[in-house]
């Protein structure tokens, strides 16, 4: 049973990869004592567990190169700290497309530094990548990109933090008040102590609930919660070798369905859109040595977060459909399913320029990590970094004002934001 008294002075609400983060910057880089680190569930078992893992430097944003970018640098700087206990591979991305017409990327969206490689000759693609349909024209490759084991990244961040005088503790947050300046009080339900925690410094990092725990303190985050999904099957016909990169659909996609499937969901108003053309972005990736993960953040329909997210059984008749067409050998799994399935479903909480949120908010003493979206695992060490740097007025790197909660009244911020072509999200 821990004693709680007016010298723990930050609370940490939410231990998923944003709040770990952010208890290992505060507490292990910049030296800061009394943090309370506190989740209703175990470390990590909220959307952080669902991710796909995948990491990559290329974004259209130049902001959020720049974030993942340095995301990438810290996680090779932990491994030459603790050796490669999070199992990180430099295993690449690469996006196809069957048109040649436009760049991939184009122009305008490439103002980033990262290492990106065009393949426009379909023969080489074909040479190269027996397995991609005949009609892929066009090839990019990502280096700075491959996948991390986001679970053992996080327990290591923890294990530092708790070293250096973190304190872990499961309870549900149940409500926030600030009743005097610098003060906050922080009421939750644990079955060891029910008295409010003061707190000097508060740090909203409760993923899809931080909106939730922002209003009880009359803060708005501009946060929606969108359900995606991943999931796993055997590969039992050997399609996809094991260092096949994660491969990514550049192309909208309208899935071939025979008369009868046609007729049926056109009478359906419930699956009609299941005939109309689907956003670019399904992605696959070798899992293991004979299974395989797919995704399709194809969903635009935001939701009031809740704690659970049923399965959906569609999804993976969708996905396998779709990805049957840039990878033709996939096909005999459209008629017969692999199984076991394991389906992964949590939130994609993001703002709508698809930007998270990072540092102080309008009470003093209030920050957040917040609207990680579907990057969190390859941003989540440099966006606890941030918000640490913030909280300790450190310098702070030049993409903080692109991400600080208060943007939307930043004229230069928001023409930039504004701008851009395209929102990264995959
Ligand atoms: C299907 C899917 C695939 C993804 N793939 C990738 C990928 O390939 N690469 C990538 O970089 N990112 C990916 N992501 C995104 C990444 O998983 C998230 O951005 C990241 O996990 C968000 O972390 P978080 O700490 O903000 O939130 P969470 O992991 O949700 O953590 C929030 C924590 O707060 C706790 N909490 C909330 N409310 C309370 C309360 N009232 N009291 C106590 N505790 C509370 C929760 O229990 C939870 O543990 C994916 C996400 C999904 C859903």
């Amino acid at each position: 049973m821990h004693s709680f008294d007016m010298k723990q002075r930050t609370v940490i609400c939410g231990a998923g990869i944003a709040g770990i983060a952010t208890a290992y910057y505060l507490s292990v880089t910049l030296g800061r004592k009394n943090i309370v680190l506190i989740d209703k569930l175990l470390p990590m078992s909220l959307t952080t567990s669902k991710s796909g893992e995948n990491y990559r430097d290329y974004w259209p944003q130049a902001c959020m190169a720049d974030l993942s970018g340095h995301s990438i640098s810290l996680m090779e700087k932990l491994i030459q700290l603790h050796g490669d206990v999070f199992d990180m591979r430099e295993s690449g991305y690469q996006f196809v497309s069957r048109f040649l017409g436009e760049d991939i990327f184009s122009e305008a969206d490439r103002k980033t530094d990262s290492a990106i490689k065009y393949c426009k000759d379909q023969s080489i693609i074909r040479q190269q990548h027996a397995y991609l349909s005949e009609s892929i024209r066009q090839l990019v490759t990502i280096s700075r990109a491959g996948a991390i084991d986001v679970y053992a990244l996080g327990t290591l961040l923890l294990r530092e933090a708790r070293a250096a005088g973190v304190i872990l503790m499961q309870a549900e947050v149940t409500g926030l008040s600030s009743p005097a300046e610098n003060m906050f009080e922080v009421n939750f339900h644990a079955s060891h102590c029910l008295a409010p925690m003061p707190c000097e410094q508060l740090v909203l990092c409760a993923g899809p609930f931080n909106q939730a725990l922002a209003k009880w303190l009359d803060v708005d985050l501009p946060l929606i919660s969108i359900p995606q999904r991943k999931f796993v099957i055997p590969d039992p016909l050997g399609i996809i070798a094991t260092d096949m990169p994660f491969t990514i659909c550049a192309d909208p996609i309208t899935l071939n369905w025979n008369e009868e499937e046609t007729q049926m969901l056109s009478a359906d108003p419930t699956y009609r859109w299941l005939l109309e053309e689907l956003p670019p972005g399904l992605h696959i990736k070798p899992e293991s040595k004979d299974h395989i993960k797919l995704g399709w953040a194809f969903n635009r329909h935001a939701e009031q977060p809740e704690w659970e997210i049923p399965d959906d059984i569609e999804f993976p008749d969708i996905v396998i459909r779709g990805a049957s067409h840039f990878i033709p050998g996939l096909r005999p799994y459209v008629d017969v399913m692999p199984t076991p399935l394991v389906q992964f479903s949590g939130y994609y909480t993001r703002t709508e320029e698809n930007l998270p949120l990072i540092g102080p908010l309008e009470i003093p003493g209030l920050y957040t990590v917040a609207g990680l979206s579907g990057f969190g695992t390859m941003t989540g060490c440099a966006a606890g970094e941030l918000c640490a740097l913030h909280m300790e007025h450190e310098e702070l790197p030049s993409y903080a004002r692109h991400f600080h909660p208060d943007r939307y009244t930043d004229a230069e911020i928001m023409l930039e934001i504004n701008a851009s072509n395209s929102d990264g999200q995959l």
